[in-house]
């Protein structure tokens, strides 16, 4: 079996994250996306929350899972066995920070590596920071975001963000 780990906050998952996890999910024979709890940050949807969208969205791929950790990516790839990372790359920003990570991992997991898949041309810009600014100034979502998590992002903005 070739395992991979998306890991991310998704906060919330966009059609960048969605294209990553559709080309993902066609090489390898399991995608488990990992919404990783960090504490430092303040949320727009809880970790629970963030798990429940995602599930909505990838119930036509077969093969993908949706999981959350509160740990160490490197601890958590551990508990799956013989598994990749796999990550988004958008511009030479993404890279430093990734490469960084990548790194840190095959450190504390050397049997842990990381890859990356570049981002769609189309999804370049896209980030869930600029969907919670575009979604506090009430703009359209259709085309950031899967179309079915949009009321869930306005009831999430109607009640305070
Ligand atoms: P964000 O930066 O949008 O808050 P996450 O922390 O949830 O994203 O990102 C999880 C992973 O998905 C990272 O590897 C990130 O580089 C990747 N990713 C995020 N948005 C895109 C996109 N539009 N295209 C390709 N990869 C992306």
């Amino acid at each position: 079996m070739k395992v991979a780990i998306y890991p991310g906050s998704f906060d919330p998952i966009t059609l960048g994250h969605m294209n990553i996890i559709r080309r993902a999910a066609s090489v390898f024979d399991a995608v488990v996306i990992c919404v990783m709890v960090n504490s430092s940050k303040h949320p727009m949807f809880s970790a629970p929350e963030r798990v429940e969208l995602i599930k909505k969205v990838v119930e036509d791929l077969p093969n993908v899972e949706v999981e959350q950790s509160s740990g160490l990516l490197a601890e958590y790839a551990r508990s799956k066995g013989k598994c990749v990372i796999i990550k988004g790359l958008r511009a030479m920003s993404d890279f430093e920070k990734e490469f960084q990570m990548a790194m840190i991992n095959k450190k504390l997991n050397p049997l842990l590596d990381t890859m990356f898949l570049s981002s769609d041309s189309e999804y370049m810009y896209l980030s869930s920071s600029v969907v919670r600014e575009l979604a506090r100034y009430g703009r359209d979502l259709r085309e950031f975001v899967p179309e079915i998590i949009i009321p869930y992002i306005e009831r999430k903005m109607k009640n305070g963000g």
